[in-house]
C-alpha cells in the first residue's frame, strides 16, 4: 500500500440524507421479498416544503429566513417530527430527520408517520421576541401543511415548550373554534402538554440501556447503578439523561456542549453541571472537573457514551477511538455507517437512536391522546406506560437482531431466488435491526392499504 494513503484522513459521505438512504438500503438486503417500487416509495420524502419568510428583528432591520418542512411517509398515521433552530439546517438535514421519524415511530409501533422541521438561524444571535416571530411566520407560511391529523411538530434542537406553545397559538388563531390542542406536542404542561414529556427522550433512553443491559447485551454490565456515564451534549435530551441515569446509581464522569467538555475521574453532580450552564451558557468551568475537549470525551475510558448533541460525531477518523463498553444515542444520527462497521467489528453494542431516544415521540403521542379526548394524565401513569412501550420496542429490536442473525442461510437463499444478487450478507448490529423491523411494520400496512388510487 502506498504509504500516503494511510496518512490520508478517511474520506466519508456525511451527508444525513445520504447516511439515512445507506442505513435503510442496508437493512433492505435483509428483506429480498420486496419489490423495487415499494422500497423506492419507502426510501423518498412524501413531501418537502421550502419557505424564505422575513421578520423585522429587534434591531428594527428586515431579516430573511429559510424554513423547511419535510413529510417522509404517513402510511401509519399522521406526520410527526420535532422543528429545529440551528444555523447547520439543511433540507438533506431535515429529510434526513423526517426518515427517521417514520422509522422511529414504526420502531415503538405508536400511529405516526415521519417528519420534521427546521430553521436556519443561530438562536444566540437572537431576542426571544425574534424567536416568537420567526416561529409565527414560519407556521403561517407552512398554513394546513400541518394539521392535528396530518403532520404535528414538536420540539428539538434549540426549540422547547415555550416554542411550542408559540406554534399552538398561530395554528389556534388561524384555526378558530376547533381542539387544536393535538396540533403540536411538547407544549408547556399548563396548555395541554404531558407531564413527563420534557423528561421523556432521556427516560425512555435510561428505560432502554436498563432493559438491553438487563437481558446481557454487554458482558458483565447488568445495570446502570454503578456504571461510569460520559454525555456528550446537555442541552434538553443530555441534560435530562445524566441526572436520571445518575439517580440510578450511574457515575457521569463527563459532560460536554458546543463551548466544550468536562471531566472528573470520581464523577460530578449533573445538577451542579446544569445550573452552571444555566448560569454561564456552558458546562466548562465547574468546580472539581478538568476541561478536555469533545474529541477527548469521545474516547473516555467508560462503561456508557450517550451521545446527546448533534449528528455526525462518531464517525470512520474517530470510532476506533471509543473505549465505551455500549453507546446509546439520544441524539438523532450521532453515529455514521462506517463507524456502526467499526464499533461493531470492537464489540460495541449501539443502542439506535430509532429506538434509544424513542421515549420523546412516544409521550408526545400519549400528549396527542390526551388533547384529544381533553384529558391529563399523571405523571407516574406516564411514565408507566412509556416504560411498558421501551421494554417492548427493546425486545422486538433484539429478537429481530437474533432472528435475522440466525436465519442468514435462509435469507441468502430467498435474495438469489429473487434476483438480489449473491452478495455476502452479514451479521447486522442493532441498527439494522430496528431498521428491518420498522420497514416492515411501514410496508405491511403500506401494501395492507394497498397503492392509492
Ligand atoms: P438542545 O438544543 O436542548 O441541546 C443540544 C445540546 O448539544 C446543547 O447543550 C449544545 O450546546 C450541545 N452541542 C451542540 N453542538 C455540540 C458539539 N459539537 N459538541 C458537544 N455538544 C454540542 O437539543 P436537544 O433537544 O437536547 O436535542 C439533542 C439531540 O437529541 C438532537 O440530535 C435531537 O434531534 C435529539 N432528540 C431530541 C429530542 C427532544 O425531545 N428534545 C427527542 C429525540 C431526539
Amino acid at each position: 500500500m502506498n504509504p500516503l494513503e494511510t496518512a490520508l484522513p478517511v474520506q466519508e459521505d456525511l451527508n444525513p440524507f445520504h447516511i439515512a438512504q445507506e442505513q435503510f438500503e442496508h437493512a433492505i438486503q435483509y428483506l429480498p421479498e420486496y419489490r423495487q417500487g415499494l422500497v423506492e416509495y419507502l426510501v423518498r420524502p412524501e413531501r418537502v416544503i421550502i419557505t424564505e419568510f422575513p421578520i423585522t428583528t429587534h434591531f428594527g432591520d428586515v431579516r430573511n429566513f429559510t424554513g423547511y418542512r419535510v413529510l417522509h411517509n404517513r402510511a401509519r398515521g399522521p406526520g410527526k417530527g420535532g422543528i429545529r433552530y440551528h444555523p447547520g439546517v439543511t433540507a438533506d438535514e431535515v429529510r434526513a430527520l423526517a426518515a427517521w421519524m417514520t422509522w422511529k415511530c414504526a420502531v415503538m409501533n405508536v400511529p405516526f408517520g415521519g417528519a420534521k422541521g427546521g430553521v436556519v438561524c443561530n438562536p444566540k444571535d437572537l431576542t426571544k421576541d425574534d424567536l416568537r416571530m420567526i416561529t409565527r411566520r414560519y407556521i403561517a407560511e407552512l398554513g394546513d401543511a400541518i394539521g392535528p391529523h396530518t403532520d404535528i411538530p414538536a420540539p428539538d434542537v434549540n426549540t422547547s415548550a415555550e416554542t411550542m406553545a408559540w406554534v399552538f397559538d398561530t395554528y389556534a388563531m388561524m384555526h378558530p373554534g376547533m381542539n387544536n390542542m393535538p396540533v403540536v406536542t411538547g407544549k408547556p404542561v399548563e396548555m395541554g402538554g404531558s407531564y413527563g414529556r420534557n423528561e421523556a427522550t432521556s427516560r425512555g433512553c435510561l428505560f432502554c440501556v436498563q432493559h438491553a443491559l438487563s437481558r446481557g447485551l454487554v458482558d458483565g454490565l447488568d445495570s446502570v447503578d454503578g456504571a461510569t456515564v460520559a454525555v456528550q451534549g446537555f442541552g434538553n435530551a443530555g441534560s435530562i439523561a445524566a441526572l436520571l441515569f445518575a439517580e440510578q446509581g450511574a457515575t457521569i464522569i463527563a459532560a460536554s456542549d458546543s463551548s466544550g467538555a468536562i471531566y472528573s475521574a470520581s464523577g460530578f453532580d449533573p445538577a451542579a453541571a446544569l445550573a452552571r450552564k444555566k448560569e454561564t451558557g456552558s458546562v466548562v468551568g465547574l468546580e472539581g472537573t478538568e476541561e478536555i475537549s469533545n474529541e477527548q470525551l469521545l474516547a473516555l475510558e467508560c462503561d456508557i457514551l450517550i451521545p446527546a448533541a448533534l449528528e455526525n460525531q462518531i464517525r470512520a477518523d474517530n470510532a476506533d477511538q471509543v473505549k465505551a463498553r455500549l453507546i446509546a444515542e439520544a441524539a438523532n444520527g450521532p453515529t455514521t455507517p462506517a463507524a456502526d462497521r467499526i464499533l461493531y467489528a470492537k464489540g460495541i453494542p449501539v443502542l439506535p437512536d430509532i429506538l434509544a431516544n424513542a421515549g420523546g415521540v412516544t409521550v408526545s403521542y400519549f400528549e396527542w391522546v390526551q388533547n384529544i379526548e381533553n384529558e391529563q394524565w399523571d405523571e407516574d401513569d406516564v411514565n408507566a406506560k412509556l416504560l411498558t412501550k421501551m421494554n417492548s420496542a427493546s425486545d422486538s429490536v433484539l429478537d429481530t437482531q437474533e432472528a435475522i442473525n440466525g436465519s442468514l442461510s435462509d435469507i441468502r437463499s430467498t435474495r438469489r431466488r429473487n434476483g438480489r444478487g449473491d452478495d455476502p450478507i452479514e451479521e447486522i448490529d442493532l441498527r439494522t435491526a430496528a431498521y428491518i423491523l420498522a420497514v416492515k411494520r411501514v410496508a405491511d400496512v403500506t401494501m395492507k392499504r394497498g397503492i392509492w388510487p
